[in-house]
């Protein structure tokens, strides 16, 4: 991607200033001007694809997708970079294939992308390729076997590194529980959820636990509860995924309203269905369908709630007909359970990896790599570059380590509030705490992601590594944040754990973020161990 970017910019061409028909064009241009590579002329492809999408040529973007699938398995001997640009234009197009409706299509691209993923050993694009057959299962109402296929996610859990990827499959395992009425289950998977959430920090996501929680509460009769819980949902304004999650919510407060006051029930259906008249999803509009003829049911006016109920019927046959419901059956996932062990495999060699790779060779172009390579500009902490060869060093050496991971709190309301400038000041005094406490060679302090830092320290327990994280968090709530933050404050959150010989680092981090969440959880500012 880098390398075609820099001959784009070489070639004169300004893609950061062109929308629309102008991009696509401009892309077009690239590809037969530009671009020499199969690879390269896929990317153009898959670019002006998203430019389509957002003209809603939804066939067009699907053709293009296609083209580049095409140069990308006509083009030469597999390397990285490519077959993670096969990945992610298959999950694109899947999901295109969705949108349009083309379910078989969208299944095919599935089946293929799991054979794809485990032959490269992509965990993430897996799992979310087993999400999509769960979630077809679910529009046609069968969330038993939706829950077959999220189960199979489950064992890949602990490997997946998009914590993003693990909500969302959480969530519909969530919304399977409550669609089976198996309220011990949800409620402990919704548990979950939240926990994560708080890590994610998607409004939409967040959004969507708060309406299985309310949807739970009217299963048992709590509608005051539903409804309250229901009235607090967050919303994210002017995207399409809000305006389906707005519906959505809509007809659930409708359904709580039902018995006692079915006007104004009707009122928010009615609502719900001006805005679902943008948008073509089934499964919505037989929810809706069904929460009219309910409220019709309960009036009294059984024409009016016969004529619903017809239309859902109508509508859900129509979607049935178009699944491919026996190719989502036993045989498929029997298919993929012939993946168990080859994903056994690939998760055990993810583990020894990290292991093999410490080769001399490598630890001796390590040696020769440039400091700043290794270096965070802004705080001057060391980057998740060094972190992994540094990791490296730890498991060959088998050398003890702790895990902090430390998270500054409501950090997002620090920029919003005063500053993008004022957060990046934060961020470096943050830093700056870290560095003076952990100031010595067997500490390492990186700079994890954007307000997230990673301590390292060696050898040491878990009563001394909770006891120095606590001295971290302490230092930053008594330091003098004014010069900084006027008379606002900041504290941090960090989970602390100990890394188990033998284990990867990736199931480590699972637990430190476990940790780092209950810290959140229960309030923030405070160290907690998974
Ligand atoms: P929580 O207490 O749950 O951690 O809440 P939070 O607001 O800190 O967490 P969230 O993950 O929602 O927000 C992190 C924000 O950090 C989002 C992003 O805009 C901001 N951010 C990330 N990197 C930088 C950076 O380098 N500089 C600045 N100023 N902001 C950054
Ligand atoms: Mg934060
Ligand atoms: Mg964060």
């Amino acid at each position: 991607m880098e390398a075609l970017l820099n001959k784009v910019q070489e070639a004169g061409y300004d893609i950061t200033t062109v929308a629309g028909d102008d991009a696509i064009e401009m892309w077009s241009e690239i590809r037969v001007k530009v671009a020499t590579e199969p690879h390269e002329q896929a990317l153009c492809y898959v670019i002006s694809s998203e430019h389509q999408l957002s003209l809603h040529r939804l066939s067009q973007s699907i053709t293009e997708l296609n083209q580049a699938l095409r140069l990308l398995t006509n083009a030469g001997p597999n390397h990285a970079e490519r077959s993670d640009l096969v990945l992610m234009t298959k999950s694109t197009l899947s999901e295109r294939y969705l949108t349009s409706g083309d379910y078989s299509r969208a299944l095919q691209e599935f089946i293929s992308i799991t054979q794809y993923a485990i032959e490269h050993g992509d965990i993430d694009t897996y799992a979310s390729a087993i999400l999509g057959m769960g979630k077809l299962c679910e529009s046609f109402g069968d969330a038993n076997r939706a829950l077959r296929y999220y189960q199979k996610i489950d064992h890949v859990d602990h490997a997946l590194s998009s914590r993003s990827l693990r909500l969302h499959y959480k969530l519909h395992k969530l919304s399977c529980y409550v669609a089976l009425n198996k309220l011990t289950a949800a409620r402990e998977i919704l548990k979950e959820c939240e926990e994560l959430s708080i890590l994610v920090s998607d409004k939409l996501l967040t959004g969507q636990i708060m309406l299985y929680q309310s949807q739970l509460y009217r299963q048992q009769g709590r509608q005051t509860d539903a409804l309250r819980i229901l009235a607090n949902i967050p919303y994210a304004v002017g995207n399409i995924r809000s305006n389906w999650f707005a519906c959505k919510s809509r007809i659930e407060q409708a359904r709580c309203l039902i018995p006692d006051r079915p006007a104004l029930a009707n009122y928010l259906l009615d609502n719900a269905k001006r805005r679902l008249q943008h948008h073509s999803k089934p499964e919505l509009k037989i929810q809706l369908y069904r929460a009219y003829s309910e409220i019709y049911a309960e009036q009294g006016l059984f024409k009016e709630s016969l004529f619903y109920e017809k239309l859902g019927f109508e509508t859900e046959s129509n979607l049935i007909s178009q699944i491919p419901i026996a190719e989502l059956g036993a045989n498929q996932l029997r298919r993929l359970a012939r993946f168990d062990l080859q994903l056994k495999l690939i998760l055990s060699e993810m583990e020894n990896r990290e292991l093999k790779e410490t080769t001399e060779s490598q630890k001796h172009a390590v040696a020769q790599l440039q400091q700043d390579v290794f270096t965070d500009p802004l705080t001057k902490l060391k980057n998740r570059r060094w972190m992994e060869s540094c990791l490296k060093d730890l498991l060959i050496h088998e050398t003890e380590f702790a895990f902090l991971v430390v998270d500054i709190d409501h950090f997002k309301s620090i920029n919003d509030e005063l500053s993008h400038l004022a957060g990046d000041k934060a961020i470096v005094n943050v830093s700056a705490q870290i560095l003076q406490l952990f100031n010595q060679a067997t500490h390492h302090c990186v700079r994890f992601g954007g307000e997230e830092f990673l301590v390292i320290i060696e050898k040491v327990d878990l009563d001394q590594a909770l006891s120095q994280a606590e001295e971290l968090r302490n230092n930053i709530e008594q330091f003098d944040w004014r010069e900084v933050l006027g008379s606002r404050r900041l504290t941090v959150s960090i989970g602390v754990t100990l890394h188990r010989l033998g284990e990867n680092t990736q199931r480590t981090f699972y637990r430190a973020d476990k940790a780092l969440y209950r810290a959140k959880a229960n309030g923030r500012n405070q160290v907690c161990s998974e």
